[in-house]
């Protein structure tokens, strides 16, 4: 997985691929937890660049326990794959040495695009105990350190630790106003809540191009989870889907595919210049998404 050489190219800034004329089709991958993993993910990524997205982000595992591979994998895309990569980074379980210790590996590596994150928070853990509280303090450091195209997370449906929208739109502001340079938004399975979330932001100042998340929903089990990890809703139209073909894998795949290609067509025709899909190391959901729309996107 470590790839050894140091490249220094920079690679192209994701504001520059979302906000060119051609709709940006983007996949999300993330690193193996276990060394065990390591092959299994290393393919799937593999896999997901030989389709050339627009670009490809590679999360970060909470509390960087697995932050190495995250770079190892950002770099392959880079220099092996030749797909533009977007390093996630998280803050609130490091000091401000391991995140500088971070970013200077990042830069070393030519890996200039960041997606910059709180975190979420382990069990029993207080933001803040160590050195930062909010993604806005991360956004800020990443800025004077400099030489970075830095994105940072938004939520459509609000962020569950805010008390209510309006506050958490004000803290995006803040985000935004520290140097964050594009947002993406939490997965999103109603496109009229984005729409109405979009005119919110903007009615507050905040002009930064926006990246519509998409989660295809392929099985019942990963509803739940989903939906309990991030508190979104499900649409009416799409648990009847669930109801109905839940426990047909096959047939539940193919729905969660087509439920999602047709979200993302509709944001295209609503002026959503780029989509991000959360692919989740499944190359043949992020495939068959991409031929769907090979017309659209071309
Ligand atoms: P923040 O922007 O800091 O916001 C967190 C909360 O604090 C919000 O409620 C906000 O309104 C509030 N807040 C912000 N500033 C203030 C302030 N000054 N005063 C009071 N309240 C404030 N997690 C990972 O561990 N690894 C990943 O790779 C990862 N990737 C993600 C990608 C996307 C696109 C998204 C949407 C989320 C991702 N997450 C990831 C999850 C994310 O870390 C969590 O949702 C986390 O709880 C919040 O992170 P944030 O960067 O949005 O935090």
């Amino acid at each position: 997985m470590e790839v050894k050489t140091i490249n220094t190219e920079k690679c192209r800034p994701i504001t520059e691929i979302i906000c060119g004329k051609k709709p940006s089709l983007s996949f999300e991958v993330f690193p193996p937890k276990l060394e065990s993993n390591i092959e299994s993910v290393e393919k799937a990524v593999k896999e997901i660049a030989t389709l050339s997205p627009s670009y490809m982000s590679v999360t970060y595992g909470a509390g960087g326990g697995t932050s190495k591979y995250t770079v190892a994998i950002a770099e392959k895309l880079k220099n092996v794959y030749g797909v533009t990569p977007l390093a996630h980074l998280s803050c609130v379980s490091s000091t401000r040495d391991e995140i500088h210790q971070k970013l200077t590996e990042l830069r070393d590596r030519g890996i200039t695009n960041i997606l910059a994150l709180r975190g979420d928070l382990p069990e029993g853990f207080v933001a803040g105990s160590l050195d930062y509280k909010y993604a806005s303090e991360l956004i800020a450091e990443i800025k004077e350190f400099g030489g970075f195209c830095i994105g940072g997370a938004c939520y459509p449906e609000c962020h569950p630790e805010s008390e209510s929208s309006a506050e958490d739109i004000k803290h995006l502001k803040e985000k935004v106003d520290m140097g964050c340079e594009f947002l993406t938004t939490q997965m999103c399975f109603d496109n009229d809540i984005l729409y109405n979330f979009m005119y919110r932001i903007r009615e507050a100042g905040i002009n930064v191009p926006v990246v519509a998340g998409i989660m295809p929903i392929t099985n019942a089990k990963q509803i739940k989870r989903t939906c309990e990890l991030s508190g979104q809703l499900l649409p009416q139209r799409f648990r009847r889907i669930v109801d109905r073909y839940g426990s047909n894998p096959v047939a539940m795949k193919q729905a969660g595919i087509a439920y999602a290609t047709e979200q993302v067509i509709d944001l295209y025709a609503n002026g959503i210049n780029a989509v991000h899909i959360y692919s989740m190391n499944k190359p043949d959901v992020a495939r068959q998404i991409q031929a769907n729309i090979s017309e659209i996107i071309k």
